[in-house]
């Protein structure tokens, strides 16, 4: 088999799911081309956000879909919720006919999968698609009148997530969970990064905010004082704590050489462009707080709504990702490994299922 045909194989990528499914729907009157990814069901039924993105190629798709399937089943592990790791991809489409209708049919298709797979908001969909999707099936998660939730939302609980991760980062790095006067930067003043900043500012931070589009930073600066630069300045940027809240792959081989912070700690899923590049962070001495630990957050509120538990229960809950921050950044010091290795080996020793084919699966 030649490479190019082995990277294009559906099998060859499946491969990277721990005992994986890939379910394709496509229905061309909405135009509508989905995926779901369900990476395991060893804790429970997977849960995890739909996107509604564009991508360049169904590969693309294929790809990213596939590597966020595999952090949600790290994220429910290590946070010790019964839930597998699933995730799901509608390829926006270049015009949309009728949204709802597209909804509603990425519903009726993957209510076909009886469970297996729990959908919920996520990077460009919103929360009445997510009720246009409960119109069809039960397995979505939605704010329904006896939740004792202000919103099904996830974003201000994952920024509270990551709130507590960034204390438990200032303790190990600079023994204090105070953060009054430190230089935090955030890339990425959407919903979470707006969110946290808010937490940080309110703790006494000293915020550098940067984002693609200025009227998200506007946004922030009506309310809140905070230096800005560029996107392309902010990995180089002199701070305390670097917290890429944008986009997955940020940190690779062009800007781990830029970095000029003490800490590193934001929202975005699969920050690291590849596993070394969480070993080359380590080596330079910056404290690198994974991802999928940090901003578990959301996932928690998610699971607290589709399992009818109150708001209470959920923050007491998102509160213990204080202690489990604290929990990698002391394995990782004893055993001199970074942090991301210590976490992906803190969540498989949470899932049942063999742990030599987990390594293989979620180290690489
Ligand atoms: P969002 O779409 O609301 O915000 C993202 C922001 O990043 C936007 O303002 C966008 O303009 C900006 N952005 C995009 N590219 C950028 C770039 N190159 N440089 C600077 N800014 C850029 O998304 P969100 O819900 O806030 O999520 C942010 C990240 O956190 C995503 O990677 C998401 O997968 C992850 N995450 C979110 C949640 C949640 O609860 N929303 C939970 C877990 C992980």
């Amino acid at each position: 088999m030649s490479t190019a045909t082995k990277e294009n194989d559906i099998f060859e990528k499946m491969s990277q799911l721990h005992n994986g499914q890939l379910h394709f729907f496509t229905d061309s009157t909405h135009a509508l081309q989905a995926i779901v990814a369900i990476d395991s069901l060893a804790r429970g039924p997977a849960l995890g956000g739909c996107r509604f993105v564009e991508y360049d190629s169904t590969h693309e798709a294929i790809h990213d879909v596939i590597r966020l399937a595999k952090g949600m089943t790290l994220k429910a592990a290590i946070t010790n919720l019964n839930f597998g790791g699933g995730k799901a991809v509608i390829i926006k489409p270049k015009q949309l006919k009728n949204r709802q209708k597209l909804f509603e049919r990425f519903a009726d298709f993957f209510h076909a999968l009886n469970g297996q797979y729990i959908t919920a908001m996520d990077s460009g969909t919103t929360l009445e698609d997510m009720q246009t999707i409960a119109n069809k099936t039960d397995y979505v998660i939605h704010l329904k009148p006896h939740h004792q939730f202000p919103t099904a939302n996830p974003s201000s609980y994952t920024a509270l997530g990551i709130f507590y991760g960034i204390q438990a980062a200032a303790q190990h790095r600079f023994n204090s969970t105070n953060l009054n006067n430190l230089h935090i930067a955030i890339s990425g003043m959407g919903n979470v990064g707006y969110a946290l900043g808010e937490y940080l500012i309110k703790a006494g931070a000293h915020l550098t905010i940067t984002d693609i589009n200025p009227r998200a930073i506007q946004s922030f600066l009506k309310q809140y004082p905070a230096q800005t630069c560029s996107p392309e300045q902010f990995y180089s940027l002199p701070c305390d704590i670097l917290s890429p809240c944008a986009l997955g792959g940020c940190l690779n081989k062009e800007t781990i050489p830029q970095l000029n912070t003490k800490i590193i700690a934001g929202s975005a899923n699969n920050q690291l462009a590849t596993k070394d590049c969480g070993k080359e962070i380590h080596s330079r001495n910056i404290l690198y707080t994974p991802d999928f630990a940090l901003n578990a957050g959301g996932l928690i509120q998610a699971t607290s709504l589709y399992l009818n538990h109150n708001e209470h229960t959920a923050l007491k809950k998102i509160k213990s990702i204080y202690e489990i921050i604290q929990t990698i950044f002391t394995r990782a010091q004893q055993k001199n490994q970074s942090p991301e290795t210590v976490a992906i080996e803190l969540a498989i020793e949470n899932l049942p299922i063999d742990r030599s084919v987990a390594y293989q699966c979620y180290m690489q």
